[in-house]
């Protein structure tokens, strides 16, 4: 993983066999970002995405093995009890161009994956809404 910083912008390129939601955090945490949004692009070979289940209130996951382009992963940052906290979304297309899409859990990258991080100045924290089961932004 490298990253370059421009601005309020950042560039995040992950290497392969690199795990993308947790390489985010780290960037995160180095830099200290609080609050912003993620836009990404790249292969995975191995990802776990989620559907949440609103009536009982937990995740399903999928685990996607083989190369998949990710295409693209879009989320936000927050924090909760002041860590960084990172929700993503994601769809990925395999060799067939057919979509797999949802709450991105976890990534491998297979080949590269490019990011930009538009940071927003200042804090934006979550809380655990026993209504939704969800933990949701405090606004
Ligand atoms: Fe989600």
């Amino acid at each position: 993983m490298d990253y370059k910083k421009i601005g309020e912008k950042v560039f995040v390129r992950i290497d392969s066999g690199e795990e993308i939601v947790e390489t985010l955090m780290q960037v995160c945490k180095k830099l200290d970002i609080t609050a912003g949004t993620i836009t990404g692009i790249g292969a995975t070979d191995k990802a776990i995405i989620g559907l949440f289940d609103v009536k009982t209130k937990k995740y399903h996951s999928t685990e996607l093995v083989g190369d998949h382009e990710i295409a693209p992963v879009y989320g936000n940052i927050s924090t909760m009890n002041n860590e960084v906290y990172l929700h993503l979304h994601v769809n990925l297309c395999n060799s067939e161009h057919k979509s797999f899409g949802g709450h991105l859990t976890s990534a491998i990258v297979s080949a590269t994956f490019e990011g930009v991080i538009d940071i927003i100045n200042g804090k934006i924290e979550r809380e655990f809404d026993a209504t939704t089961g969800l933990n949701i932004l405090k606004l």
